[in-house]
């Protein structure tokens, strides 16, 4: 039972971090993945902790891009097993998206402890274990670049929640569209992916659940002018802007 009152004004923020820490005692989550929680809480906190504006468009063009996708794939990693294991697994089934464990620090037993609270949690088959169906991305040093044949290798769409920039460009130079969330839109990973969701993945995943359901009943031809309409560079800018004018905001310069 968590130790943290409803009333604390930073109660929403402290329950993440214990589900990180409960993930990290369970041997999901790695040490880094802790800290690079902290960078995120810190992005979070400039945003002001709310989905913005921006964040919204970017949901709705990842949701047109998901269902528009031939052969679409969801790259788990620690954090977000700790996190939102759940609503992984409902928007993949919702999707017809594949499931991949993909890890930067490579880990065994982390790795089928993340299969692993994915299969309790409902997932009926999650990639990225069996060594007869390695296969290698080109352009990429750490461990990450072994992937499965039968899931991002072969994939067109590859939605990576909180990923780093080194595997978001060799994804995208292995010709993947990439989506990705990412709380700090000046990050590589931001900057490189083709839709950027500056949100936390807590909170945006159940919206991104919501446009895929509402986008499911709209034709091809409609999806595909949301995403000609959506440009991620000015996303990004916009992005910024937000968090510039909460800091105004808060600060009561503006
Ligand atoms: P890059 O290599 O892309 O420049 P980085 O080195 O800054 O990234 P990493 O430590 O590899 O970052 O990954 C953490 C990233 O994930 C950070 O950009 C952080 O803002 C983001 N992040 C962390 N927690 C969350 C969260 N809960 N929701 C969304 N984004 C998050």
């Amino acid at each position: 039972m968590s130790l943290i009152p409803k009333s604390h004004p930073r109660a929403k923020s402290l329950f993440i971090r214990e589900k990180l820490v409960t993930g990290f005692d369970r041997g999901l989550v790695a040490k880094e993945g802790l800290l690079a929680q902290g960078r995120g809480e810190a992005f979070d906190y400039l945003l002001g902790e709310k989905t913005g504006k921006s964040a919204k468009l970017a949901l709705k063009a990842a949701a047109a891009q998901i269902l528009l996708a031939r052969s679409p794939v969801i790259s788990v990693n620690g954090n977000t097993a700790a996190l939102c294991p759940k609503e992984i697994i409902r928007l993949a089934r919702l999707t017809g998206s594949k499931i991949e464990v993909n890890l930067f620090y490579a880990n065994e037993k982390r790795k089928k402890a993340i299969v692993s609270v994915l299969k309790k949690n409902g997932a009926k088959e999650v990639l990225g274990t069996k060594t007869s169906s390695k296969a290698t991305l080109s352009g990429i040093d750490s461990a990450r670049r072994i992937v499965d044949k039968n899931g991002i290798f072969s994939a067109d769409v590859v939605i990576v929640p909180l990923e780093d920039g080194d595997r978001t460009m060799a994804l995208r130079k292995a010709g993947k569209v990439v989506i990705t969330f990412d709380l700090n839109p000046l990050s590589r990973t931001a900057q490189t992916a083709n839709i950027t969701i500056v949100d936390n993945v807590t909170r945006a995943i159940d919206l991104l659940i919501e446009n895929c359901k509402k986008l499911s009943k709209k034709n091809e031809s409609s999806l595909n002018r949301i995403l000609q309409n959506f440009d991620n560079k000015k996303n990004l800018s916009d992005n910024v802007k937000e968090i510039k004018n909460n800091l105004m905001r808060r600060l009561k310069i503006a």
